[in-house]
């Protein structure tokens, strides 16, 4: 069974399946090895895709030559854009999806993917030599070779399940956990750390009052979340708006005795933005009520997704709590929620390429780094399968800095700072965010795309075409004089009164070309502010750095440099406990050494 590849991914989840494609498409010879082929591209929890700062994440993913939006756009069942009532910066796409149909289109592109094989199998080991990743053994013993391991197992390492005070082993509920590769792990020296997640019950739709509730329809005229998709699935599904209540809240406060999370049997660190119902009662006694979004699960299914109640109380609590609720009254549970712990590795143990700083060739990308959500796991599979792709062929590694895209900030915070509990993407993580937005994300990384080699010809000249139109239509207006009146309030181009408007301008251009009209002052200043960052973060650091030379620095912060191994003096200056004074010293050190 020995075989030879370039790339083995192990998992295909969200960061598995852009992994496995990005490596694949870029001419290496991949594996992608899964406990369950049957669950390529499974979306674990919510049936949704995107949201505030992650769909900035998808656009990114997308704009580089990734699958996730185009997924999404096939299983579409309604698109809204979120934070409308503020600045352009902080907009987000939230799509929700049919689940069944975005996996099957998800394997589908998977198991047709020239380079790619998949085959079903639980990796138990990691096969090391001299500190170098070789392959991986199977529970079989079947053994497979290549000149790099991309680790995706998501919440399956040594995953714990809880429903009440009962608990056993499990990846997800119904599937078997992967405990030999995290002891594995943990045998070739990686520092992990435990986090918890939990999810809902799932509803009968046919058992909600829905005439009780408010329906919530998704925006008309969104463009689809790829760029390159012309027309989205168009069969739109409602979400409904309940809320707990007084009642709901008793129920909870009154069984917290029989809940893992308060009675100490969870240790794992839990999602703060995305708390249990019962975390959320307990830290928010004063609220009498909390939003619950009846989420469809697809086109073909029964089943609704209670978005805001995710909880691991015993099952007769979630009936009870449940059909306190109004319009769920006689709602009936088809699975139950429940919460997860799992084991994840520290990601300061990796460079920013993803790479393991401990084992040559080795990979980790999705919840393994510590984060949470489809979105992130997407963005750092893409980033690990593009960088394992590059080494191998012996090109530079692709690094997006903070100032780049929201993946650089990712990134960065992740193998810079670390995490304590499971990381989630937020516009406000990001510094120069009125300049990474979601429209303009095809122009900051198409052409990235394009050079590494992911992208295609045809693809990229549209995108330059594309800004090329926005900026002779900003000249025109310029010159005109048109400029200052598109800055007032209320005004549109649609509105300017402007007899030299393009006609075959896009609603897209000329949405960019507005948004950079009126918010000039504020795009001028990141792009100063961007300068300024870019100065310091091109003063590279070189890998064999022995800072014991470096005279001055204190010897918590040489400890700190020597663990993190900064790529450049910018990410240095992000490392906690790093001061300006210690970054000076730095910055002379530097100098001199490369004189020398
Ligand atoms: C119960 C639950 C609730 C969640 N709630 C939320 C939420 O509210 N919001 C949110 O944003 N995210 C939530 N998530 C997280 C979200 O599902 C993950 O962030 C995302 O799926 C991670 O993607 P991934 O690719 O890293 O891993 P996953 O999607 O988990 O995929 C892991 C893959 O690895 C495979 N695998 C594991 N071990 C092995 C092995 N040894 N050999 C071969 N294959 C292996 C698995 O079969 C699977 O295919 C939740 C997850 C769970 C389980």
């Amino acid at each position: 069974m020995n075989s030879e590849y370039d790339i083995i991914i192990i998992g295909s989840g969200h960061a598995g399946c852009e992994a496995s494609l990005a490596s694949s498409r870029l001419g290496c010879k991949t594996l992608l090895i899964t406990m369950s082929i049957d669950k390529i591209g499974f979306m674990s929890c919510n049936p949704a895709v995107g949201g505030l700062a992650k769909g900035q994440l998808v656009k990114e993913i997308d704009a580089l030559g990734g699958q996730m939006a185009k997924a999404t756009d096939v299983s579409c069942i309604q698109l809204r854009l979120l934070n409308t009532r503020k600045g352009p910066a902080v907009r987000s796409t939230r799509a929700q999806v049919d689940r069944q149909i975005y996996k099957t289109y998800m394997t589908s592109i998977v198991e047709t993917q020239p380079n790619l094989s998949v085959k079903e199998g639980l990796v138990e080991k990691i096969l090391v030599e001299n500190n170098v990743a070789k392959g991986v053994v199977t529970s079989l013993n079947e053994e497979y070779f290549a000149k790099a391991v991309i680790i995706t197992p998501g919440t399956f390492l040594n995953g714990l399940i809880h429903i009440g005070l009962e608990h056993h082993a499990g990846g997800r509920i119904g599937e078997r956990h992967s405990e030999r590769l995290a002891a594995d792990l943990r045998k070739l020296g990686f520092k992990m750390g435990r986090l918890k997640t939990g999810t809902c019950a799932r509803i009968d739709g046919r058992t909600i009052n829905f005439e009780k509730l408010t329906a919530q329809y998704g925006d008309k005229e969104m463009p689809p979340f790829s760029f390159q998709t012309v027309r989205r699935q168009e069969k739109e599904l409602p979400c409904y708006i309940t809320y707990t209540n007084e009642r709901t809240h008793d129920i909870i406060r009154a069984n917290l005795n029989r809940s893992p999370l308060f009675t100490g049997i969870i240790k794992g660190t839990g999602v703060r933005y995305c708390p249990s119902i019962e975390d959320k009662i307990y830290r928010f006694p004063q609220r009498d009520r909390h939003h619950i979004f009846l989420e469809p699960e697809g086109l073909n299914t029964i089943e609704y997704y209670p978005n805001g109640i995710s909880t691991s109380l015993p099952v007769d609590v979630q009936v009870k709590m449940i059909n306190s609720i109004e319009g769920l009254e006689n709602a009936r549970i088809t699975r139950p929620g429940y919460g997860i712990e799992y084991d994840f590795v520290d990601p300061t143990q990796l460079y920013p390429t993803l790479e393991t700083k401990s084992i040559k060739g080795l990979y980790m990308a999705g919840q393994i780094n510590g984060t949470t959500g489809y979105e992130e796991a997407a963005a750092l599979g893409l980033m690990a399968g593009i960088n394992a792709a590059l080494s191998i062929k012996g090109k530079r590694p692709l690094v997006l800095d903070r100032s780049q895209a929201y993946i650089g900030v990712l990134i960065d915070d992740l193998v810079t700072k670390g995490t304590a509990e499971p990381y989630r993407m937020f516009t406000s993580r990001v510094e120069y965010r009125l300049l990474l937005r979601e429209d303009n994300a095809d122009w900051r990384l198409t052409p990235i795309g394009f050079e590494i080699g992911l992208i295609g010809d045809q693809r990229h000249r549209a995108v330059l075409m594309k800004r090329e139109n926005i900026e002779r239509e900003l000249r025109k207006l310029r010159e005109r004089g048109f400029e200052k009146i598109l800055r007032r309030p209320g005004v549109t181009y649609k509105t300017l009164g402007y007899t030299e408007a393009d006609p075959a301008l896009t609603r897209e251009e000329i949405a960019e070309l507005e948004i950079e009209i009126k918010y000039e002052g504020f795009v001028k200043r990141q792009l100063n502010d961007i300068g300024r960052f870019k100065k310091i973060e091109k003063i590279r650091i070189p890998e064999i750095m022995d800072y014991a030379k470096v005279h001055g620095l204190s010897s918590e912060v040489r400890e700190k440099l020597s663990g993190i191994k900064p790529i450049n003096l910018g990410q240095a200056s992000r490392i906690s406990g790093v001061t300006p004074a210690a970054i000076s010293i730095l910055m002379v050190y530097l100098e001199k050494y490369r004189r020398s």
